[in-house]
């Protein structure tokens, strides 16, 4: 039986007057999205205002892993909010639970974590923790790299969006570059395990750009904004061997991938990492705002009381949604679902891509994937002027996807983790259509 139902073309009636109103109101300022006003959503399955029911590849940005509306997650999120909405930096029965359930989660290393609300906000307190426990003010990260639209965040950044137009970021971030396997000019991701070139031209651009003054590293263990770029195997190991040898703080920013996303509930997993600092977000309340910095407690012992403090961090609702997800994902043990489900979209993915002469790259793990559009499989010319049209036409289609990338011609692949069998086959039977349909202007 067919899951999704559209009366295509989009916005239906109701959307297009809604989207009207929102426009005279908010500013128009966010993304491309396809043309449709969201009603509910249930696991995979979106429902418009119109009726129009799809199946989602985005997870509202790879937030709702555990599905969207888990009755177990509104349920808890619920009773606390009946109970407590609010309490500032206090202790509450369910942010101590929830710190627990947390770290009981996190590898044995990271004992300690502490709650915010957002993403850039964790980012921004990872950045205060290695500064102040290093007495040092310089961050190494990445070029392409994406940690939030905060000036901390977006100044260690290192894609064009958060920052143009905007003046000089803070002063001590260095960036290099992250490496990329399906566009590597410059050979970084040659040389494994030890990427010696790589790693030696790491070390002029430290000569050349810091002061003498490099606290840490901040990284994201695949670059999720610039277009679901995954770094050679080993990569980060070494990068990790290399901050050490240095003495730097190693933070990883697992702000959307972690929570089963690649197949392992950390993707820190894959290589082992053990990272001084990690930062959580997204998928951690999969839907109710909450974000975390995670550390050892040495590392969060430089800082004295009420250093670290937010308004809505550690309430009782995200609390009870910290640790009503973590249940979730144990109970229906999303992570291997994520695995196993994973392997079976790409399979079919990378045999559509075959025949697909725009779709140059399919890459990633678990269920998040990029789809790399170019004009030409040899040259590899970024298509951004495709990606329009597949956001529309597959949601005329019945399946709402997004793009992301450096050039913008990156299509994610990133549904709930409860994505069914049925689920899967259908809406890549959809891509596969649109695909077909699909021409350069
Ligand atoms: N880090 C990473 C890796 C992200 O992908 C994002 C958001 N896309 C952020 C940080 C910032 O999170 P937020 O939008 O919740 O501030």
């Amino acid at each position: 039986m067919k899951i999704t139902h559209v009366k295509a073309p989009l916005p239906g009636p109701k959307s297009r007057n809604l989207l009207d109103t929102w426009h005279r109101y908010e500013a128009d300022v966010v993304g491309f999205q396809a043309p449709l006003v969201w009603q509910s959503a249930s696991g995979c399955i979106v429902t418009d205002v119109d009726g129009n029911e799809f199946i989602d590849w985005t997870s509202g940005v790879l937030v709702t892993s555990v599905g969207h509306c888990h009755l177990h997650l509104v349920r808890a999120a619920q009773e606390a909010s009946a109970r407590l909405l609010n309490n500032y930096e206090c202790a509450n029965v369910d942010r101590i639970l929830a710190a627990r359930a947390l770290v009981r989660a996190l590898p044995r290393h990271l004992d300690r974590c502490f709650f915010l609300t957002t993403g850039s906000e964790a980012i921004e307190g990872a950045l205060r923790l290695m500064k102040r426990k290093t007495g040092r003010f310089e961050i190494l990260s990445f070029e392409a790299g994406f940690h939030g639209r905060t000036v901390g965040a977006a100044s260690a950044g290192g894609m064009a969006g958060p920052k143009r137009h905007y003046g000089p970021g803070i002063p001590g971030a260095i960036r290099a570059p992250y490496p990329n396997p399906y566009r590597d000019p410059c050979g970084w991701c040659s040389g494994g395990p030890r990427f010696e070139k790589y790693f030696s031209y790491l070390d002029t651009v430290i000569a050349a750009n810091s002061t003498g003054s490099l606290a840490g590293v901040l990284v994201e263990p695949y670059q999720g904004a610039a277009g679901f770029i995954f770094p050679p195997r080993g990569w980060l190991k070494r990068l990790e061997e290399w901050a050490r040898e240095r003495g730097l703080l190693f933070t990883l920013d697992e702000v959307q991938s972690s929570y089963g996303r690649t197949g392992r509930m950390w993707a820190m997993e894959h290589e082992r990492l053990t990272p001084d600092i990690v930062t959580i977000g997204k998928a951690i309340g999969s839907g109710v705002p909450v974000s975390a910095v995670a550390a050892r407690a040495e590392v969060f012992a430089c800082l004295k009381k009420g250093e670290m403090s937010s308004t809505l961090g550690g309430n009782p609702v995200a609390s009870a949604a910290v640790v009503a997800v973590l249940e979730i994902m144990q109970n229906e043990r999303l992570v291997a679902r994520s695995a196993r489900m994973g392997t079976y979209m790409k399979r079919r993915l990378l045999q559509i891509a075959e025949r697909c002469p725009y779709l140059g790259d399919v890459r990633g793990q678990g269920l998040v994937m990029g789809l790399e559009f170019v004009k030409n499989k040899k040259t590899r010319e970024p298509a951004p002027e495709l990606i329009l049209q597949i956001i529309l036409e597959c949601a005329n289609n019945g399946l709402i996807v997004g793009s992301v990338g450096v050039y913008g011609n990156v299509i994610r692949v990133a549904p709930p983790l409860v994505i069914t069998k049925a689920e899967a086959d259908e809406s890549l039977s959809i891509m596969e259509k649109v695909l077909r349909k699909i021409r350069l202007p």
